[in-house]
């Protein structure tokens, strides 16, 4: 048998999410954000339940090409553009629609062959301060565009900064709209925090949205806000199994550091699940965990194949019971079990993006296919 550690992801969550994101703005069209490898889902495993989406939106041309040899025929957006002038070869080849961020993708795209003018996306930094044209030199990046034989249509496209925060959107918002009022175009804003707490206001909803962590499940606003609150579902559900129960006294302590120590006799579980699995190794001691689809806590420090957990709460665990690192647990008196990977990523300090991303490759992955009618 294989180490027990496998991810599952959930296609019927997926279809569901895009249902969330299509429902939060109406009218609009959806691009899926699948960038590092479908949030590190797998790019051809998300494009299965993502197909009723409008298009799709990554960075790299290589993972274009992958959807492209998937016979997606739909849009396909580079998010960044393209890093050198050959790679226009390969837009117009691929027919790709890329952001144009900066004064050399244009001189890259006036110089550019082709008998295919490109559909492209002008970006203003209204604040974000990443990517993007100043406003005031937007108008004139457009009309260079504009007049260029190469280009199709200009499209107009910001990223908003606190989307998920207290500061919000208004002072991105007034920007853009300010400079872009009488330039024709349709227009993308709204990442999926802008999607779920402000695409009802049609003019930040725009043409395009541009989701990505809510189509699997996470929450960008978390803890304000957690799945349930947005009807979200994960995606993906990192499980693996007990491999070794020890009986502690009070004061004996667990791993690497003796980081944690026991207060009284306690029954610990081992878990085949480590920081080379893509779990946090800086996870504290507290960290949620579900054995057997029971609530309890991680202990000691994560190593690299192993962590521990507390069996206090689950009497019944032994060697082979269910751990649920985050998403859907096993069936529990009666109910089905769930551990957003929010939650187990604000234990850890950080956000769910990088959870999902770090998903290591030596874990195996099986597909869950939507249950049939
Ligand atoms: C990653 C990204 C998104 C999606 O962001 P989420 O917070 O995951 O919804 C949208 N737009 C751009 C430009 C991005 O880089």
């Amino acid at each position: 048998m294989p180490r027990p550690i496998e991810a599952l992801i959930h296609l019927d969550a997926l279809q569901h999410n895009l249902g969330r994101a299509r429902a939060c703005a109406p009218d609009a069209q959806v691009w899926s954000v699948v960038k590092a490898n479908g949030y590190g889902h797998g790019l051809t495993r998300v494009f299965e339940g993502l197909r009723a989406t409008d298009g799709f939106a990554l960075l790299d041309i290589d993972e274009a090409r992958r959807l492209r040899d998937l016979d997606w025929r739909g849009p396909i957006l580079l998010l960044e553009g393209v890093f050198e002038a050959r790679d226009l070869e390969m837009c117009s080849r691929l027919g790709l629609w890329h952001v144009v961020h900066c004064e050399q993708q244009i001189d890259w795209l006036a110089q550019h062959k082709t008998e295919w003018p490109h559909r492209v996306f002008l970006k203003m930094n209204t604040g974000m301060n990443r990517l993007g044209f100043r406003p005031h030199a937007f108008r004139n990046a457009w009309a260079r565009l504009s007049a260029l034989p190469q280009v199709d249509e200009v499209s107009l496209i910001t990223h908003f900064s606190d989307a998920d925060a207290p500061r919000g959107i208004a002072h991105q918002l007034e920007v853009f709209q300010a400079h872009t009022a009488d330039l024709s175009g349709e227009r993308s804003l709204c990442n999926s925090a802008a999607v779920l707490r402000h695409a009802t206001e049609p003019t930040v909803r725009g043409d395009w949205v541009r989701p990505g962590v809510m189509l699997y499940g996470g929450v960008p606003d978390y803890p304000e806000h957690d799945a349930a609150h947005w009807d979200l579902r994960p995606a993906m559900t990192l499980r693996s199994q007990l491999i070794g129960v020890q009986h502690l006294e009070a004061g004996e302590t667990v791993g690497y550091g003796s980081r944690f120590t026991a207060n009284e006799a306690m029954r610990i579980g081992v878990v085949a699940c480590g920081y080379a699995d893509g779990y946090p190794r800086h996870a504290p001691d507290g960290t949620p965990v579900l054995v057997g689809g029971r609530r309890t806590r991680l202990v000691g420090r994560v190593s690299m194949d192993m962590l521990i957990v507390d069996l206090g709460p689950v009497p019944e665990a032994q060697i082979g019971s269910e751990v649920t690192l985050w998403g859907q647990g096993p069936h529990c008196e009666g109910h089905a079990t769930r551990l957003d990977i929010d939650e187990v990523a604000h234990a850890c300090g950080t956000i769910s993006y990088e959870l999902m991303c770090a998903l290591a490759a030596r874990v195996p992955v099986n597909v869950i296919e939507p249950h049939q009618p």
